[in-house]
């Protein structure tokens, strides 16, 4: 009998993997943050590699977790989790769908564009207004910057470009 943990699949492999989100930003997968590197096959053996998205990031450890938890529950059975470090992870690396999620959940996504280049300006998630006034320079979490909007009043994260 063919089962997961004798014949994985890289597609179904990554349909699982897509599945584990960030633990700080639950509406992101790893897919959409970026920091899904590579996955490799050899001998029933998985190795998942990583990038952290700041150095040092608590959440890491618990993405870490939940990939092998989520792996092992689907059947795999040796599963390492590898972290690379070079070339660092940058906010460019975040996916459209990536950004628009986050704006949908009320954070307003780095102002680049997927190719790194500034867009120049940071939008209120909730009413699109660029007239925004920046509060702190940490919000919720240290890659978050604390805004304010000018028009509708309410205050926002912004994610940091890095
Ligand atoms: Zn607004």
């Amino acid at each position: 009998m063919v089962t997961a943990a004798n014949k994985p699949d890289s597609k179904e492999l990554l349909a699982l993997l897509s599945s584990v989100c960030d633990p700080e930003i639950p509406v992101l997968t790893l897919e959409d943050l970026g920091v899904l590197r590579n996955i490799s096959l050899d001998n029933g053996k998985i190795t998942v590699t990583i990038t952290p998205t700041y150095a040092g990031c608590p959440a890491m450890e618990v993405m870490r977790s939940d990939i092998e938890t989520t792996l092992t529950e689907a059947g795999y059975q040796q599963v390492s989790v590898q972290q690379s470090l070079s070339p660092a992870w940058t906010t460019d690396w975040m996916s459209a769908n990536g950004r628009q999620k986050l704006r949908a959940y009320g954070i307003a996504p780095p102002a680049t564009t997927t190719c790194g280049q500034s867009t120049g300006h940071i939008e209120c998630p909730r009413c699109g207004s660029g007239e925004v006034k920046k509060i702190s320079e940490f919000g919720s979490t240290a890659c978050k910057a604390l805004y304010q909007c000018q028009d509708c009043r309410e205050p926002f994260d912004y994610f940091k470009c890095i």
